[in-house]
């Protein structure tokens, strides 16, 4: 990928927002460094990292997506591995059977995985390229190019619902999680996985960390962040899965089931 090439794009084609903090509406905001000229602030109220003010850049997410899917193609193999065996934990404690969907499928990888386990699998993307490529090649018939709260999926519809690094680069948090409850059915499950910057491994001069990447990844979590957000649509964490990587791999169902 040509980071350069998009960042003149990026800059090209947009515009720049301030937002509230999206897990505690707090307008206060201690600037602890930038990078490419745009600054990573942590939130006085929850302690919650963004980047804020932030570039809007709708215009470049097919450039810079197709680059990523690309390369997320030619590493088939040690991917569907990977998802295989994340699709095997979430059948072993919670769920064996149903509709699996997976936000930012990309090529499809975890909805085939989940199709190859016996759930009926569904994958939505943002970006073209990879649903045009799993829709062909991975012969999947249930995947959608577009913004998830926008598909008018069914509440109460989906037993499983995983999103693999894709909620850091969602603009609009609360109306996705909101999402999320909707069409979350009453005992499933959601599998999340997000970098983790209260992870001990997580550098103490944090503009050093490989996950800080401006325009792409616009929040980053920690326990407590992630939580109160899941909390406030009436989601809570059920379970936090060790990780030797600074990542957050977190099991949610409703707050009340
Ligand atoms: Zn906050």
């Amino acid at each position: 990928m040509s980071w350069d090439k998009n960042r003149v794009r990026v800059n090209a084609a947009t515009r720049w927002e301030t937002i509230s903090c999206p897990v505690c509406n707090g307008e206060h905001f201690i600037e602890l460094f930038r990078k490419l000229d745009e600054p990573f602030v942590r939130c006085t109220g929850c302690g919650l990292v963004l980047i804020n003010p932030r570039p809007v850049y709708a215009h470049v997410l097919e450039t810079y997506d197709s680059d990523y899917s690309q390369t997320y193609a030619g590493k088939a193999q040690k991917k569907l591995r990977r998802v295989r065996r994340w699709v095997k934990r979430v059948r072993k404690a919670y769920v064996q059977q149903g509709r699996w969907l997976d936000v930012g499928c990309s090529v499809g990888f975890v909805v085939l995985a989940a199709e190859e386990a016996g759930f009926e699998g569904h994958g939505i993307d943002v970006q073209s390229w990879g649903i045009d490529y799993g829709s062909r090649e991975l012969k999947l018939e249930r995947l959608r190019c577009g913004i998830l709260e926008e598909q008018a999926y069914p509440a109460d519809y989906f037993d499983v619902i995983s999103l693999y690094d894709v909620i850091e680069h969602v603009p609009d948090l609360n109306r996705l999680v909101a999402e999320l409850k909707k069409i979350l059915k009453q005992g499933g499950v959601i599998d999340m996985i997000t970098p983790d910057i209260g992870h001990w491994r997580v550098p103490g001069a944090l503009s050093d960390w490989q996950e800080i990447k401006p325009s792409e990844h616009l929040y980053y979590f920690n326990k407590h962040s992630l939580s109160r957000l899941l909390a406030r649509h009436g989601l809570r964490i059920i379970k936090y899965r060790f990780g030797i990587k600074p990542v957050l791999k977190v099991y949610v169902t409703h707050a009340h089931n």
